[in-house]
């Protein structure tokens, strides 16, 4: 190897005509001209692969609202719409660690600002765009706002926010208790299970809704669970029951239907719940009840 070194670079014309050195100088020169070229390939092939790698940057800012256009806005039921935003370019992800929300700013019927928290249904995976899933109460101030949104005006958002903190497989399974709206959060982790295959996290949903109609993503809550029948359970509930045939419960999630369909009290299991303020508390007592720690509750 020093032969060939010496031999190929006294071979070279202007070396040896520039700088006549002695062939074992010359070997000297050849081997650290060679270490400078191998560890400048090395480390410009480290930095594109850390480059590669970097999450790209989101697009929210924790400090102040950055304004978002509403591209398209789909009716889900006579009180729930879908809204899509916008990112800066195709390719933007929005910057949200999963089970996070966000907090968005608009104005109520009498003009006063308002602002309140929502978790978008998308995934950093999604790029270009978030969307939101919204109930507007007829009374309600931001639903005022929601309702008045048409496609091409602009929502101001800022965050992220959550206490929530998810790392693939940090559990065996999670049950979840869900209430109207409280399914965002859930559909969202739901999402980051599912479409990552080297998390085996088990799923198990308990749904509550007043009606059938009121079940907002539905499809998408079927879908998973006829895709992946091993890792995604989902139990729905309603107070009212459906005319038609109906497999799921009817009346107020029990304590008995958290014991049927949620993975028992356990160190490597975790039960969420997100809903209305009474059905959190109701779901806190039964929880208690049946013996599962502070530790294995979260409430969004
Ligand atoms: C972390 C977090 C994430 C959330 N994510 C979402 C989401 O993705 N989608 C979504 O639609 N909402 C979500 N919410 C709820 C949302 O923040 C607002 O509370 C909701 O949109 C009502 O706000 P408002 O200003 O319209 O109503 P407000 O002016 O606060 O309330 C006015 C009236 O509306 C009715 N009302 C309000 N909230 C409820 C309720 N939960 N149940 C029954 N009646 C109610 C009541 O009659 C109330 O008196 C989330 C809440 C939290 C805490």
């Amino acid at each position: 190897m020093e032969w060939r070194i010496v031999n190929w670079f006294s071979n070279m014309e202007f070396p040896g005509t520039l700088f006549p050195l002695p062939d074992d100088m010359l070997n000297d020169v050849a081997v650290a001209l060679l270490t400078i070229f191998i560890t400048t390939v090395a480390a410009a092939v480290v930095a594109a692969r850390l480059y590669l790698k970097k999450k790209p940057k989101g697009c929210l800012d924790p400090e102040k609202f950055v304004e978002f256009k509403l591209v398209k806005r789909t009716k889900v039921t006579h009180n729930v719409a879908r809204f899509r935003f916008s990112l800066p370019t195709p390719t933007s992800v929005l910057g949200l660690p999963v089970g996070h929300h966000i907090r968005c700013r608009g104005n109520d019927s009498e003009g006063e600002a308002v602002i309140r928290p929502y978790t978008p249904i998308t995934l950093d995976s999604d790029l270009g765009y978030f969307e939101l899933v919204v109930k507007m109460y007829p009374k309600g101030r931001m639903s005022h706002h929601f309702r008045e949104m048409h496609e091409g005006n602009f929502l101001a958002v800022k965050g992220p926010t959550g206490r929530f903190k998810y790392k693939p497989g940090q559990v065996r399974a999670f049950g979840m208790l869900a209430g109207g709206t409280g399914i965002t959060p859930m559909f969202q982790l739901a999402r980051a299970i599912l479409e990552n295959p080297k998390d085996k996290t088990n799923l198990h949903l308990i749904y509550a809704n007043h009606t059938l109609e009121d079940i907002i993503l539905k499809e998408e809550l079927d879908v998973f669970a006829s895709k992946f029948p091993n890792h995604f359970k989902v139990y729905y509930v309603v107070t009212q029951a459906p005319t038609d045939a109906w497999n799921g419960g009817v009346g107020h999630v029990s304590k008995e239907m958290i014991q049927s369909h949620c993975p028992s009290p356990g160190p490597n299991i975790q039960i969420l719940r997100c809903g209305p303020a009474g059905m959190n508390k109701a779901m806190a007592v039964h929880l208690d009840a049946i013996g599962y720690t502070s530790e294995m509750q979260f409430e969004f």
